[in-house]
């Protein structure tokens, strides 16, 4: 079972050296245990401040283990009465080939059905990003129909999926991406009603004038995932009573955090500004779930996938998903 642990803390940006590769025997089987063959690894934007010592709201990954992180695959040995081999499930395995599981561990596991769901889906679109969409958009935005909504990092794992909820409730979706090919992707595969290239409008003023022409309408919701300069453009633009969910803000990850340049427009525009962390909302994941695999089902969700291959190649593709190199929902195929 080859693992990728936290080797050393980042001093600055994070660095493939902050990784160690190593090989691990599995424990055999006790009662209750499942051991799972994972078939993809999720690799996630939260994963880089775990590697802080600094305490956020989740511990930090702890030195010399296993990464932890998302994962899909199959039991491929269980003693457990609820799982079979064959079992496509969803878990927390790590950055690891295979996981020993406690079957009676709440949330743990959940098997999923593949029939109209690729597996790796259950990591993105049906899965933590699917439902992080989800809520920004249903509870915090809460969107009217011919509301105009904005999302950054709008072709990724959490954008793809927003893009498609807001369009069914009869949004204006416009996103914000880097470069021409994720702006061509997000309207013409996403379906998304305009997309901002922030590389082709690096400032606020380039941004702010962008936005003008994209929100004719002014901006009802923004769903935040970067910060920076893209944040204070996007306040610029708001209409009153505005509301704004707070999701992430991934410029800032990987260096200083990034200071938001005129809080006094919160004020001006009367604002609700509410940030959230989505593994605390479990209460929303059926219904959320339920709405996200019937857009995937329906082909009205088409989540593109950036697909490493191999748990040795981990460090790498989650150093360029903090670079944004990554196109749709980061992946890693194992077994
Ligand atoms: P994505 O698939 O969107 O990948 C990250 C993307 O961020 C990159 O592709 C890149 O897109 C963009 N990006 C990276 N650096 C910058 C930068 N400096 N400026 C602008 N864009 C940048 O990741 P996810 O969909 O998994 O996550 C999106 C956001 O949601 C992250 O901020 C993440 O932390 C947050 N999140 C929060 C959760 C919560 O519970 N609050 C849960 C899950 C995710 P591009 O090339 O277009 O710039």
């Amino acid at each position: 079972n080859r693992q990728q642990h936290l080797d050393n803390r980042p001093e600055g940006e994070a660095v493939v050296g902050n990784f160690k590769l190593v090989t691990a025997e599995t424990p055999p089987l006790q009662d209750n245990q499942v051991l799972v063959r994972h078939h993809y690894l999720s690799l996630d934007p939260y994963m880089r401040g775990r590697m802080n010592e600094s305490k956020s709201y989740a511990q930090p990954q702890p030195l010399g283990e296993t990464m932890q992180g998302g994962t899909v695959g199959e039991v491929v040995e269980s003693k457990h009465p609820k799982y079979a081999v064959g079992d496509k499930v969803v878990g927390f395995g790590g950055w690891q080939e295979y996981s020993v599981v406690d079957g009676n561990q709440v949330g743990a596991l959940r098997k999923v059905d593949t029939t109209h769901v690729p597996l790796s889906h259950y990591l993105g679109a049906v899965g933590m990003p699917g439902v992080t969409a989800w809520y920004g958009l249903v509870k915090i935005i809460a969107p009217k129909e011919g509301d105009t909504v904005v999302i950054t990092a709008a072709s990724g794992a959490v954008g793809s999926a927003f893009g498609a909820l807001a369009k069914a409730r009869g949004c204006r979706v416009v996103g914000i991406a880097g470069g021409p090919d994720k702006c061509r992707y997000v309207t013409e595969e996403l379906g998304f009603d305009a997309c901002i290239d922030y590389r082709a409008n690096p400032d606020i003023k380039t941004m702010s004038k962008a936005l003008k022409e994209a929100c004719p309408k002014g901006i009802d919701g923004y769903f935040e995932n970067v910060g920076g300069y893209i944040f204070d453009a996007v306040l610029l633009r708001t209409n009153a009573f505005a509301r704004v969910a707070l999701c992430g803000m991934i410029a800032g990850y990987d260096g200083a955090p990034l200071p938001l340049n005129n809080p006094a427009l919160i004020l001006i525009n009367r604002l609700k500004i509410e940030g959230f962390i989505v593994s605390e909302h479990m209460e929303v994941w059926p219904e959320a779930l339920k709405e996200l695999g019937g857009l995937v089902a329906s082909g009205k969700l088409r989540p593109r996938e950036s697909m490493a291959e191999g748990i040795e190649s981990a460090p790498e593709a989650f150093l360029g998903l903090l670079k944004g190199k990554n196109f749709g929902k980061q992946l890693v195929k194992l077994v």
